[in-house]
């Protein structure tokens, strides 16, 4: 293809762009496809000869686009969002076009400094201690994997990442509520998934800080050596949060590394009333938050930010020759800020995201989302036999189906499953579930950029139309 072919399927890609953006409520919002029918439509082999792009981009709509769940419909409610938006688009597209590989500083200056820079916006958007230093992530299970690797280094005197582990008898503590994230990095981190102690939660599903506490003091009276605990700011089941000031004061008591988990919740500090809640964010060793979940940000972007940068890069860096520049130690090279060498341009659309929404613009955004949240819970719990199954929080719903009479655990969660598969068969909105106490339970999570009341009101009729049929 050469620049003028690729100029006009470029002209004509950006008007097929803007009308899916436009149209995407037209679509399924969940994909309705079987397994194996997307692949069976695909050629066995890869083609000899060159396909015209208008062959290839037919068969994307024909046979791709049936296979795609439209997490940018305004009536995606499940897991957590993936937020996009406009600005956040261009900068993708113009971060392809470049298509610079960010490793380090001399690899593009540009790239790095920016990054550097919005990571400043992002402290005092957030509020979080100045003194931090913030590094672009691709997901937040990488930084907390690069959370524990630094850990692991600065516990060890930095000898494991020389020698490996001589005896390995540290422990890691989060809540039995925390993410899979942590079970994957401890896994990796090479500690042991039984190192990993999961605290029990309170009736808010908070970790109990009083067990934390215990198990501590259990692990050093037999010779553990406690390294690494995880506070949850908004988990994934149910959004609780952990008492992140009081297990701070635990970890600096007993000198163990304190990481904060708030890749769903953490966009929400940029609100006062939500970030008046946390006094002691700057007893942290470490934080992450993912600017893809709620900050209209186009996956990939995940913003990892550490109390001393200096133990990361000790802990990540390998310097061959060909990387070796003249700038090294005056600039930020941040292929040392984590497991990858090669990086993408990602500060890119932040910049865009946050210059064309401005602060006042996410948090108008934010805080109508967590309105609407609220709609929906009172709205839920007048609807017939439902009800909500712990507190509503931020833009966050768990919800049931119990009929007068059906008290038995196994038959509601039967129903309740039943419930879910089929609103989601349907195509009309889209809900995950979790479980509580047992309790088969289904998620509404408002946080798709653009969601208005109409899609919250078609998900209540929707909501109330599949369950009065089931109860019949
Ligand atoms: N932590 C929490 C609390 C989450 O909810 C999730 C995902 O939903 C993750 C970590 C993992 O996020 P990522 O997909 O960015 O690795």
């Amino acid at each position: 293809m050469d620049t003028k072919e690729f100029r006009k399927y470029a002209h004509e890609l950006v008007d097929w762009m803007a009308d899916y953006l436009e149209q995407v409520e037209k679509y399924p919002v969940r994909s309705l496809v079987k397994p194996g029918e997307t692949k069976d439509q695909l050629p066995d082999n890869p083609p000899e000869v060159p396909h015209s792009f208008e062959n290839i981009f037919k068969d994307f709509e024909e046979k791709i686009i049936p296979g795609m769940t439209h997490w940018q419909h305004p009536s995606f409610f499940a897991y957590f969002p993936a937020s996009r938006s406009e600005p956040s688009i261009l900068a993708e597209m113009l971060t392809a076009t470049l298509g610079a590989q960010c490793m380090m500083w001399a690899t593009s200056p540009a790239a790095a400094e920016l990054e550097e820079q919005m990571m400043e916006w992002l402290k005092k958007m957030l509020d979080l201690p100045r003194s931090w230093k913030g590094v672009i992530q691709d997901t937040a299970s990488t930084a907390t994997l690069c959370a524990l690797l630094t850990a692991r280094e600065v516990i060890s005197g930095f000898k494991i990442n020389e020698s490996g582990f001589d005896n390995n008898k540290y422990r890691i503590y989060c809540s039995e509520q925390a993410h899979s994230s942590v079970d994957k990095a401890v896994m990796m981190a090479g500690f042991g998934r039984k190192n990993l102690v999961k605290i029990e939660v309170d009736e808010n599903y908070a970790m109990k800080t009083g067990a934390l506490q215990s198990a501590i003091k259990n692990d050093l009276k037999s010779g553990f050596k406690p390294a690494f605990i995880v506070g949850a700011l908004g988990t994934t089941g149910s959004t609780a949060i952990d008492p992140i000031d009081k297990i701070g004061e635990i970890a600096q008591k007993f000198g163990i590394w304190y990481h904060i988990d708030a890749a769903y919740a953490g966009s929400a500090l940029i609100i006062d009333e939500f970030r008046n809640q946390f006094k002691s964010l700057e007893l942290a060793d470490s934080f992450v938050f993912n600017p893809h979940k709620w900050m209209f940000t186009n996956f990939d972007c995940s913003v990892y930010f550490i109390k001393d940068a200096g133990q990361l890069i000790r802990s990540f860096e390998v310097l061959p020759e060909y990387l070796k520049t003249k700038s090294r130690g005056s600039v930020n090279d941040y292929r040392d800020w984590g497991v990858p060498l090669g990086r993408r341009f990602r500060s890119l659309k932040l910049w865009f995201v946050m210059r064309s929404f401005g602060i006042s613009g996410i948090q108008e955004r934010l805080r109508f989302h967590i309105r609407l949240n609220e709609y929906f819970s009172k709205k839920i719990s007048g609807l017939g036999a439902f009800e909500v199954v712990m507190e509503p929080f931020l833009n966050f719903t768990c919800f049931r189906l119990k009929p007068e009479g059906l008290e038995d655990m196994e038959s509601l969660n039967n129903l309740n499953e039943q419930l879910l598969e089929e609103i989601n068969r349907q195509g009309k909105l889209f809900l995950t579930h979790t479980k509580i106490n047992g309790q088969f339970t289904l998620r509404m999570v408002i946080g798709q950029t653009y969601v208005e009341q109409q899609h919250v009101d078609r998900a209540l009729d929707e909501i109330k139309r599949v369950g009065d049929s089931l109860e019949t």
